[in-house]
């Protein structure tokens, strides 16, 4: 089945809104097998939303319609499909009550009525988080047309709970995909590793970039989730011998969570010193629900007399290393884990620019420390190739802390090449 997205309204056009209803959309049809072939915004304008729907019911056997179905003028999706289907509009009654309950109005004012008014014998998609009522049906030529309010709350339960049960009974496929999570290895060299990997077609892998980090992506079809699962197994299982011990995860979505899971599982307790990244890492870590169990402090120590005073980072090690060295890394993690009485403490020190640079010691140059208070491993991140900001700097300082933590848990060597 080929589908595509319309999305109503001008404020998308201007940019105002950002469209996560098409996102939220693609991956339920994904998620059914569905290939979705265009995705279009169109303002609030009924010529041309006349003409874009006339295409999509041309070319497509499902169209799925965000926002435009309110009360007020400018919606105008329902009219102007159903015309363009080849529908008149009914009032459906039971939606009419819906609206009257919702309001606690017996009579409502004609703009709110509007609502109710609904292409004849369509399934109307119950709206559980507002006025405006969706709906499914058949255009003339037998495209499936589906209309889903544009407000992303309304929306998103709209089409798990109502548009996406409907759809499934048509279907003789589902779409399973699994995210291969990497760091310590970019998605250039990843690629060109799984380069005859790549050209499959059931199942496929595709590399994504993400900052610092990358991933591969593992998707198959198949008639049951079970089989389409089965099918994924035997590529997973060669991308983990050639990538071994990089890949972090596979459908755990970021490091922290892996982190926050893994001290979890392992009752163990972690104390954070950070200077250049300001407390990102804390922040990462306790982004994450039930990081109160294993998160105990943070500090942010940016100036030296805070290094000496909170994490008992020696003055003469400040004086003769600088707070940018590998001694004052190592000599926080110490501390934290000493202070903290943590089971694992990191230090973070370094410049995250874009001023504070030297030739000696260059912006991008930042010592991550683990200690379990009997050793301690530290790691260089060096600046190479394009200049990079300073939130970059920071997140990717958090991101190793992140892996080195988990290299620890996991017994692995906590730093690699
Ligand atoms: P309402 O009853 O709220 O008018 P509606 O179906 O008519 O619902 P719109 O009027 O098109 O929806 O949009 C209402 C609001 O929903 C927009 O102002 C915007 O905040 C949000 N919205 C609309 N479309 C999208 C979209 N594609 N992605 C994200 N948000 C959207």
């Amino acid at each position: 089945m080929n589908a595509e997205i319309i999305s109503v309204g001008t404020e998308l056009l201007l940019g105002q809104v950002v469209n996560t209803d098409a996102a939220i959309v693609a991956q339920a049809l994904s998620g059914l097998g569905i290939n979705l072939l265009y995705s279009a915004v169109v303002g609030d304008n009924e010529e041309r939303l006349r003409a874009a729907v006339e295409t999509a019911i041309s070319r497509s056997d499902l169209l799925v319609m965000t926002g435009g179905l309110g009360p007020t003028a400018d919606d105008l999706t329902k009219e102007t499909t159903a015309a363009a289907a080849g529908k008149k509009l009914a009032l459906h009654q039971e939606s009419l009550e819906r609206i009257q309950n919702y309001f606690n109005e017996k009579k409502v004012s004609e703009n709110q009525e509007k609502q109710a008014w609904l292409p004849e014998g369509c399934t109307v998609l119950q709206n559980d988080n507002g006025t405006a009522p969706g709906c499914a049906f058949q255009a003339e030529n037998g495209c499936t047309i589906i209309m889903l309010p544009g407000p992303p709350s309304e929306l998103a339960p709209m089409l798990h709970h109502y548009a996406v049960p409907y759809l499934a009974q048509n279907q003789d496929s589902v779409i399973v995909s699994h995210n291969i999570h990497i760091y310590g290895r970019g998605e250039a060299p990843v690629a060109q590793m799984m380069d005859d990997l790549m050209d499959g077609e059931n199942p496929t892998l595709a590399p994504y970039a993400k900052e610092g980090e990358c991933m591969l992506r593992v998707t198959a079809k198949a008639p049951t989730p079970e089989e389409a699962d089965k099918m994924c197994q035997p590529l997973m299982d060669e991308i983990r011998r050639r990538l071994g011990d990089f890949i972090y995860s596979v459908d755990v979505e970021t490091l922290e969570e892996l982190v926050v899971q893994e001290l979890q599982k392992q009752g163990k307790t972690l104390a954070t010193a950070e200077s250049c990244t300001g407390g990102l890492l804390a922040k990462r870590v306790t982004d994450i629900p039930g990081s109160s169990a294993v998160f105990q402090t943070g500090c942010v120590t940016y100036a030296n007399s805070a290094k000496e005073a909170l994490l008992d980072v020696p003055h003469d090690v400040l004086a003769r290393h600088g707070a940018v060295s590998e001694e004052t890394a190592r000599a926080m993690a110490q501390g934290i884990v000493k202070r903290a009485g943590a089971d694992i403490g990191i230090g973070i020190t370094g410049i995250a620019g874009p001023e504070g640079g030297t030739s000696e010691k260059p912006v991008g140059l930042i010592y991550i420390a683990l200690s379990d208070g009997k050793d301690t491993w530290v790691a260089k991140r060096s600046p190479i190739g394009r200049t990079k900001s300073r939130q970059w700097h920071r997140h990717c300082a958090a991101s190793q802390a992140l892996d080195m933590t988990r290299r620890y848990l996991a017994g692995l060597p906590v730093l690699f090449d």
